[in-house]
């Protein structure tokens, strides 16, 4: 099949869908590879690169698009672009399968769309999970991030001018990105408090080393929402969020960091730094919200921003993945290898098995009908 990798063309996209070392795999399952000139440069892949490894180069977005049968995205395309696309064309990316208006057009122009994040959280499923691979990097860079803005030292040190005290980091959200979160800052040296919903998460904060923050439940219906569904948390009552924003408020005030990352698949993410602990804040402090493109887990957190409240810094980077550019698109295109195993026979021919849970649940829409299962 003829495979293109277009330029991303979301502002600050700096990933590629495909790297050097997945066009070769590619190549040598017999599929022709077109690579839009320039599209792995912000990645530190050059055109050359991906030449050596078998593909072929070409000048403008539209001869990728024009000439491929599939194409393999970070982002989904922008509305104009898929007015170049071409009915039948298949399309491989992180589609975002909660943005009805982007599916519907994706399926209005009659493509094929595998959404990649839609993918169940399962063993098998492990290899192509671009939420874990995408938000492991966001962890870590959210830490690089916050010790950036932060003025002071993050290990304690004893020195002949005297001792520095440790940072103390609290990490609100221990999913893949805050686990992340948790063992890069104690890599650095910071004391770290941590705190999730679900009660699975003390275990692993405990195993990294850093000191769970419980909230305990106090009836039924806050312990069942708590469990959630497949893994993923649900939206808590209002009588647990509250106490849980107490006991975030008491770690808040004593912290010089706190990352947040909670997350509920398709809705408006939590607020769990009210604007009145950031107020109580200690001047200096740095608050990361990872959470900010989904509206943000501190209602003070801008995109794109670095809010001063008072002398505490609220980081509000929505795309922390794409600044470890190289390594994400490296992870992000074996994650994308492995899904196309699942969708061609051992002839390379292109086929849709939907009695495969991961092909399922990532088809978003094909031929002119909309398929989205976890949306
Ligand atoms: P996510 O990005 O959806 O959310 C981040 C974290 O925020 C989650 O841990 C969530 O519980 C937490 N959160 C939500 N609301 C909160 C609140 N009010 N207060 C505190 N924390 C809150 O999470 P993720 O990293 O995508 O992980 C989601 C699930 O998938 C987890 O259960 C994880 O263990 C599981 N997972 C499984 C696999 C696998 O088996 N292959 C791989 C990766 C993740």
């Amino acid at each position: 099949m003829k495979i293109g990798i277009p330029a991303e063309t979301r502002a600050g996209e700096t990933r590629v869908a495909a790297t050097p070392e997945t066009v070769k795999k590619l190549v040598g399952q017999k599929h022709e590879i077109f690579v839009q000139s320039g599209a792995g440069l912000a990645s530190a892949i050059t055109d050359e690169a991906y030449a050596a490894a078998g593909a072929t180069i070409v000048d403008r977005a539209m001869d990728v698009l024009a000439g491929c049968d599939m194409l393999l995205k970070v982002r989904a395309p922008l509305e104009n672009e898929i007015s170049a696309y071409r009915a039948g064309q298949i399309v491989v990316g992180m589609l975002n399968p909660f943005d009805a208006a982007g599916l519907e057009a994706m399926n209005k122009a009659g493509l094929t769309a595998f959404a990649l994040e839609a993918a169940p959280r399962t063993s098998r499923a492990q290899s192509m999970d671009v939420l874990s691979s995408q938000a492991n990097i966001a962890g870590y860079k959210a830490v690089m991030v916050a010790a950036n803005e932060y003025q002071r030292f993050m290990p304690m040190l004893m020195t002949a001018a005297g001792t520095v005290k440790a940072a103390r980091v609290l990490i609100l959200g221990v999913g893949v990105a805050g686990l992340q979160a948790i063992a890069t800052a104690k890599r650095l040296g910071a004391v770290i408090e941590a705190s999730d919903v679900r009660p699975a998460t003390k275990e692993q904060v405990e195993s990294l080393g850093a000191k769970f923050v419980d909230v305990p439940f106090e009836t039924d219906e806050e312990r069942e929402c708590a469990e959630g569904v497949g893994g993923y948390a649900r939206p808590m009552p209002e009588s647990w969020m509250k106490r849980q924003a107490q006991a975030v408020h008491e770690r808040a005030i004593k912290s010089d960091i706190v990352i947040t990352t909670a997350l509920i698949p398709g809705r408006k993410a939590p607020t769990l730094l009210h604007e009145e602990t950031v107020a109580q804040m200690k001047p200096g402090s740095v608050v990361v919200d990872l959470a900010v493109e989904q509206g943000g887990n501190c209602p003070l957190s801008r995109i794109n921003e670095v809010v001063d409240v008072n002398g505490v810094k609220i980081v509000g980077y929505p795309n922390l993945a794409a600044m470890v550019a190289a390594d994400a698109s490296a992870l992000y295109a074996r994650n994308i290898l492995d899904f196309l195993k699942l969708v061609f026979d051992k002839e390379g021919q292109f086929k849709i098995d939907l009695e495969d849970d991961i092909v399922a649940a990532c088809l978003m829409c094909t031929g002119g009908e909309l398929k989205r299962k976890n949306a």
